[in-house]
């Protein structure tokens, strides 16, 4: 089991890593005499945890029983994702501009952890490599639109000018611009599990084999 653990992660952190990257490509690269003088935001390192829950048996029933009984949430795999996001101002005698902005996801996978997989024959493991492997793929998909939405949130500070006569006006059209943001991308991930019938459409469906 724990090869299959290690793979997964790594899977993760390459799903992560894929999106980042694809990100940094989408950048323009700074030219220093053409960079407007105002491009004050940035995406800081993704953080990523991912924690399990055991589970246990030696067929699949017995398994889907068994992450019944124990998940956490209302599906066998889970994932979280904030955004924090945070500014400098600076405050001139008539007005407030921004300095710089930051955003971070974090992001949280809850997974099963199948601890007595030895038991089982080796159907039944296989079919488990599968399964996790379908989930994790859903699940980064979720992760994946927290950090979809934070870049969005950085292209769009970027995009114009902040300033406003004090802070707590600047602070507010942020806020309310990045809450936006937020509120478009967290339709589209309820979408996502209608589409994909929360992974299933993906394959992330233990199959009972007799
Ligand atoms: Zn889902």
């Amino acid at each position: 089991m724990f090869s299959i653990r290690k793979r997964f992660v790594t899977h993760l952190i390459i799903a992560a890593k894929v999106v980042a990257a694809l990100e940094l490509a989408a950048q323009p690269v700074p030219d220093l005499k053409t960079a407007p003088p105002h491009a004050p935001a940035r995406q800081l390192p993704d953080s990523i945890r991912t924690d399990y829950y055991e589970v246990r048996g030696t067929n699949a029933e017995a398994l889907l029983a068994s992450m019944k009984a124990r998940q956490p949430s209302s599906t066998h795999a889970s994932t979280e994702w904030r955004i924090d996001w945070d500014y400098e101002w600076q405050q001139k005698p008539d007005e407030c501009i921004l300095r710089s902005f930051t955003t971070r996801v974090r992001v949280r996978y809850t997974f099963p952890q199948w601890v007595d997989w030895q038991r089982a024959d080796k159907t039944l493991q296989g079919e488990w490599k599968r399964y996790f492997g379908a989930l994790a793929i859903h699940e980064s998909g979720h992760a994946g639109y927290g950090i979809a939405a934070a870049k969005e949130m950085v292209r769009f500070v970027n995009s114009r000018e902040w300033r406003a006569p004090d802070r707590n006006e600047l602070k507010t059209r942020i806020d309310e611009a990045c809450d936006k943001i937020l509120r478009e991308f967290r339709a589209q991930e309820v979408a996502y599990d209608q589409k994909t019938d929360h992974g299933r459409t993906q394959g992330a469906r233990l199959t009972t084999i007799r």
